[in-house]
């Protein structure tokens, strides 16, 4: 089969690897039919991560069950399904306290499409296996369009995890969301819109970004505002920035919450002395997404969460090595489904 490669900078190829086989009751095989870059993806692609190549890309998919072990019961081949972008077993102790992006019965970071916790395969792949398919696996309800679906995996979950992490401390609060990763702002902005945020503004260089924010409801700005000083109770930032990440910090009134959504993979200094004076909560975390793909489904399926006015292009399945070296917000790769619906 052929599983689409990171081999270095600016280079993707199709790679033919081996078929992976179930070899445990608990198992599964899908084939993703739906999937999109996650916005590390891109840095992964520009060859601006630490993660050395050659290795499987992709960790965001909706995918069609091939073949299950004996032990799966919640899905079946023909079944579309959301796979999260971490492995998980369901059963250790983290995983039961809501942590399965920090599962222990597999090594830490064990994901789809990065090589930090072992490789897993990528989800821009033929196939590839679900070691643990009753606790992973999340059916997809009818009715809703895998393209719009992809991201549920990751980015889409992450920034409503982000999200809701703040506007549980502050319900109905005005939001203020910082973008620059790529597709976690906008996604931001519609969580937060949709979490009952009475109003969202939005901050990005990236005009293609604003414009989309823009459409889902948010008010935009190209840069940080003197007035944003000390008037927010939550704020979520997707930037890398350490200007914008500092103004984030100060754009909190006493009490707030800052989310932060995007990776730093270095130290980065933060106004500790203007964060004691607001008594402000930071969190940052990768993101532990599996307990949560239900109820984001459950906002999709609402009409609530719009992930489709996010996605940029949809790309036949072959032009995916070609395609996703372009510069696009939310390419969703695409092929028809084996199994034909009942
Ligand atoms: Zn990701
Ligand atoms: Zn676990």
């Amino acid at each position: 089969m052929q599983a689409l490669y990171f081999a270095g900078q600016r280079k993707l190829e199709w790679r033919d690897v081996p078929m992976p086989t179930i070899q445990g009751d608990g198992q599964a095989v899908v084939r993703p039919i739906a999937s999109t870059t996650c916005d590390l993806d891109h840095r992964i692609i520009a060859g601006l991560s630490p993660f050395e190549p050659p290795f499987a890309l992709g960790h965001e998919a909706v995918a069609e069950v091939v073949d299950v072990g004996s032990g799966v019961r919640s899905i079946r081949p023909g079944d579309l399904v959301v796979v999260p972008w971490h492995i998980c077993c369901g059963e250790c102790a983290n995983c039961r306290a809501g942590l399965s992006g920090h599962c222990q019965s597999v090594r830490p970071v064990s994901a789809y499409g990065v090589p930090v916790g072992g490789h897993w395969g990528g989800l821009f792949s033929d196939s590839v296996l679900v070691p643990y398919a009753n606790a992973m696996l999340v059916k997809l309800p009818r009715g809703i369009d895998p393209v719009a679906a992809a991201s549920v995996s990751d980015n889409l979950t992450d920034a409503y995890i982000n999200v809701r992490k703040g506007m549980e401390r502050h319900p109905g609060a005005r939001v203020l969301v910082i973008g620059g990763t790529g597709c976690l702002g906008p996604f931001a902005v519609d969580n937060a819109l949709a979490a009952g945020a009475e109003a969202v503004d939005y901050v990005d260089k990236d005009e293609t970004r604003r414009n989309v924010a823009r459409s889902l409801g948010a008010t935009v700005y190209e840069a940080m505002l003197p007035e944003f000083q000390s008037s927010y109770h939550v704020v979520v930032s997707g930037t890398r920035d350490k200007d914008d990440l500092r103004a984030a910090f100060l754009a909190l009134k006493p009490g707030g919450h800052l989310s932060g959504m995007a990776i730093y993979f270095r130290d980065t200094e933060v106004p500790l002395w203007d964060m004691f004076l607001r008594d402000i909560t930071f969190s940052t975390g990768l993101p532990s997404v599996r307990s949560h793909i239900p109820d984001v489904l459950s906002l999709v399926e609402s009409g609530k969460l719009r992930p489709r006015q996010v996605v940029s292009s949809i790309v036949e399945w072959n032009d995916a090595a070609l395609a996703l070296l372009e510069p696009s917000l939310k390419p969703v790769v695409v092929r028809a489904r084996a199994f034909v619906e009942a």
